[in-house]
């Protein structure tokens, strides 16, 4: 379905040339180039206006230069650049208060860390370190991160994963069956359960409230921990704090990452006092994690999600979305807030392509009948008639 028109300007960028020159060549790259964002725009090389429905694989949680993230930014970096947790710092107790105080009750310490992947080493580590036992049982369509331990629990890594053996024994229940998992969970050697409630690289699938619940229960049964890998749904993109209070689980561990500081990079793991009291110092460690700058970021993201009523953004768009984007190619809606995926009659990468000649900068995910929606935020009303109104141009 893409014509000429959409072929010359969908063409390669041309800075994709010279990033192959100079940095290893192992990212396909979407077909545009920004050079300046600005709430939940983009402006391209060729000064294209794009409306960015994807914000940097769910990273732009409150879009393009807000005012208040530009100046806690700038305060923090003049005042105090960097320190290692060699030292205490005021701004890194108060990001742990504002991150506790915003996720579920019964999660009351944070550890800070760089990158959802990080925040997911830690947690499992944590797993074996609580119950030690050996094996973890995860999600079919998972997705958890690129390292040695959360690459392991990724659904479909082997494709990529790249080491000679994973570090330890994984099984892998498909979405929805109870049976699998209290089977898998029956032998007594399970340290953690580890899922997404709502999964995004999978498609933006939902595990369902119910599968949560009873899984909650199934673990605390079976003396296994229960981990909510939150780096995609969580920070306001479920339409609340995190999916586990949209959803009334509360899991043992809870990670995060992706938008947590705005797009400065940070992780964190919420964890309860049950496993913080087995602690001692120098039980876990980082040197980037709880510095200076992402802390000043994290407390004030918490802030604008609170002070600009951006939940109820959330779920007041997300609502508009499914009313009037069932059209043209796509004939579902699925996900939960904020992370959306629209089924598609027609293959969606040629959607997304379509939709970005059109000014509509969408994400693909592991379903190819999925286009991902993982929009920033601060999404307007007429964010979402555009691409309602984009839609419904487009062949079915
Ligand atoms: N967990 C989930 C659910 C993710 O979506 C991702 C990244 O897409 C990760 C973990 C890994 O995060 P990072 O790339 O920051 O290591």
């Amino acid at each position: 379905m893409i014509d000429m028109t959409t072929q010359t300007i969908l063409n390669e960028p041309a800075m994709t040339q010279e990033e192959r020159r100079w940095l290893l060549p192992v990212y396909p790259h979407s077909p545009i180039e920004p050079v300046r964002g600005d709430g939940v725009m983009l402006t391209t090389r060729e000064g294209r206006e794009v409306i960015d429905f994807y914000g940097g694989h769910a990273v732009a949680l409150l879009g393009y230069g807000h005012p208040r993230l530009l100046a806690v930014l700038r305060e923090q970096a003049e005042t105090l650049f960097f320190q290692s947790n060699v030292v205490p710092l005021e701004v890194r107790a108060r990001a742990g208060r504002r991150l506790v105080g915003f996720g579920p009750a019964g999660l009351t310490r944070a550890f800070l860390v760089n990158t959802g992947a990080e925040a997911n080493e830690n947690a499992l580590r944590l797993a074996f370190r609580k119950t030690g036992r050996t094996r973890v049982v995860a999600v079919e369509g998972a997705f958890h991160g690129r390292t040695a331990a959360a690459g392991a629990l990724t659904w479909g890594s082997a494709k990529w994963y790249g080491f000679p053996r994973t570090p330890f024994d994984v099984t892998f229940v498909p979405r929805g069956d109870l049976e699998a998992l209290e089977r898998e969970l029956g032998g007594g050697d399970v340290a953690a359960l580890i899922a997404e409630p709502v999964q995004g690289q999978a498609g933006a699938y939902p595990l369902g409230r119910e599968w949560l619940a009873v899984a909650r229960e199934m673990t605390r049964r079976a003396g296994s921990l229960l981990i909510f890998d939150e780096v995609q749904c969580g920070l306001g993109r479920s339409g609340d704090p995190f999916a586990a209070q949209t959803y009334g689980v509360t899991p043992d561990l809870l990670t995060m990452a992706k938008g947590l500081a705005g797009g400065f990079p940070a992780g964190a793991v919420l964890v309860s006092d049950e496993i913080t009291r087995m602690l001692r110092g120098g039980d876990l460690g980082t040197t980037f994690g709880g510095g200076p700058i992402a802390c000043a970021l994290i407390e004030a993201v918490i802030d604008v999600i609170e002070e600009e009523g951006l939940l109820a953004n959330v779920r007041r768009l997300s609502e508009r979305i499914r009313e009037t984007c069932v059209a043209g190619p796509v004939v579902d809606v699925q996900g939960e807030g904020f992370l959306l995926g629209l089924r598609t009659r027609r293959p969606a990468k040629e959607v997304h392509l379509e939709l970005l000649e059109k000014g509509i900068f969408t994400g693909t995910s592991g379903d190819p009948q999925i286009v991902r929606l993982l929009p920033p935020l601060v999404l307007k009303d007429e964010h979402v008639d555009t691409l309602a109104g984009v839609l419904r141009e487009l062949p079915a």
